[in-house]
């Protein structure tokens, strides 16, 4: 059966909201929020708002469930284990900061953490302010020239030093899926700990991360169609007892004296002070809204307008794709210069056809010189978007080119 995208449409407030012309391609910056996270969200402050894990009024209570509701659904859609492995977080940075605080303990001089070129900075970023303070080194694999990870580059990448792996599921660039298995293969013959970044991968339909191999998973709440400022840490339970806690306050703590603290057990050690409560809450309506779709439909109709954007913009004169042009291992996440034109001069102009697409280095600047390039335009796609955006775009860029070129 194909994908109802009239019906999924309407799932999103959004839609009857602004009007046309809206092609909104700038998915991997942020999804747009579906009714049920919007409900959720609005449902909670307006008529269910308390502080949780505090009150014993009703009202209490109930915000208490509803946030370990979340917790539950967000552990579901993940495929985790249990839900006490789902940490809640305000999103994917926030997250592998908190990993690279909590594994300190776990690294010393000498010691390897490898990354690749493929990351976003914030699986950059965090890693090397780490292996400063911990005097370690940091390595990075290579990307292959249609911008994937470079796997022929792991027997170099990793080695007896490597104490920690972090790699990200899906590029935000170019769309293409890492092959975690074998780099998880490799990652524990050596004993070192491998981190994803599932920030792309998490919009693509439920997973089985416990099957994955990994050990930790960040993913944020918005771009899986939730609110902003909620996301998530999923960590392997038998590693997750181990960690030391991240920030010290109010409800990570057993008990506090003056002279020292008992600390929660997970999740909530790693959850101090007021959490985001209405986005949680959102996140998990939107988890629980995204279990329930035909997934297959939807990762064909997504394949049919990724190969439909990828035709267009190969027939255009002077764009050059910066990632795979096949539709294997990717999802629908595109990104192209058209030469002798910056990136955010293309972007505007296509929003004047509104056409919302991305232009810059999307926050992987060594991805950018790997493409010899400092910025490009990216047009990324959700299951709403149609045949009709991805014409609205290829349309405006033949007027651009017209134009500018
Ligand atoms: N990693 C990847 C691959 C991303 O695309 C993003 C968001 N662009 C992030 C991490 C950071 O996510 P957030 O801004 O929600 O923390």
């Amino acid at each position: 059966m194909s994908l109802d995208v009239a019906g999924l449409r309407r799932s999103f407030p959004i839609f009857s909201r602004i009007p046309p012309p809206f092609h909104y391609l700038d998915n991997a910056a942020t999804g747009q929020i579906c009714a049920a996270a919007a409900e959720a969200l609005t449902g909670f402050e307006m008529a269910g708002r308390a502080n949780v894990k505090r009150g014993v009024y009703r009202l209490a209570d109930r915000a208490t469930q509803a946030f370990a509701e979340a917790r539950g659904r967000i552990a579901r859609y993940l495929g985790a284990n249990r839900p006490e492995e789902v940490i809640l977080t305000t999103g994917t940075t926030f997250g592998l900061n908190l990993a690279a605080h909590v594994l300190e303990e776990r690294l010393g001089p000498g010691d390897t953490i490898l990354i690749s070129r493929l990351e976003h900075h914030s699986n950059i970023v965090p890693w090397q302010m780490l292996a400063r303070r911990r005097g370690a080194r940091l390595r990075a694999l290579g990307v292959t020239a249609d911008g994937r990870l470079d796997l022929a580059d792991l027997d170099n990448g990793i080695d007896r030093s490597t104490r920690i792996v972090a790699l990200t599921h899906c590029s935000n660039v170019t769309g293409a899926v890492t092959d975690l298995a074998p780099v998880a293969e490799r990652a524990r013959a050596v004993g070192a700990l491998l981190v994803v970044d599932g920030a792309q991968r998490v919009p693509h339909g439920p997973l089985e991360v416990s099957g994955l191999g990994c050990d930790i998973y960040a993913l944020s709440g918005h771009k899986m169609f939730g609110a902003t400022g909620a996301g998530a840490l999923w960590v392997r339970w038998e590693l997750l007892e181990t960690l030391p806690p991240f920030l010290g306050g109010g409800e990570m703590i057993r008990r506090v004296r003056i002279e020292d603290t008992r600390y929660a057990p997970p999740p909530h050690r790693f959850e101090a002070g007021t959490p985001p409560i209405g986005p949680a809450i959102a996140m998990g309506a939107a988890a629980e809204w995204l279990s329930g779709l035909d997934w297959q439909a939807i990762a064909a109709h997504e394949k049919s307008l990724t190969s439909r954007l990828l035709t267009g913009l190969e027939t255009l004169p002077g764009v050059r794709i910066c990632g795979p042009r096949d539709l294997q291992a990717r999802f629908g996440v595109v990104a192209f210069e058209v030469e002798g034109v910056h990136a955010h001069d293309v972007c505007q102009m296509l929003d004047a056809f509104g056409v919302c697409t991305r232009g810059g280095h999307h926050c992987a600047q060594p991805l950018m010189e790997v493409f010899g390039t400092v910025a490009t335009v990216r047009a990324s796609l959700a299951p709403y978007n149609d045949a009709a955006d991805v014409d609205a775009l290829l349309e405006g860029l033949e007027q651009v080119i017209r134009t500018l070129r």
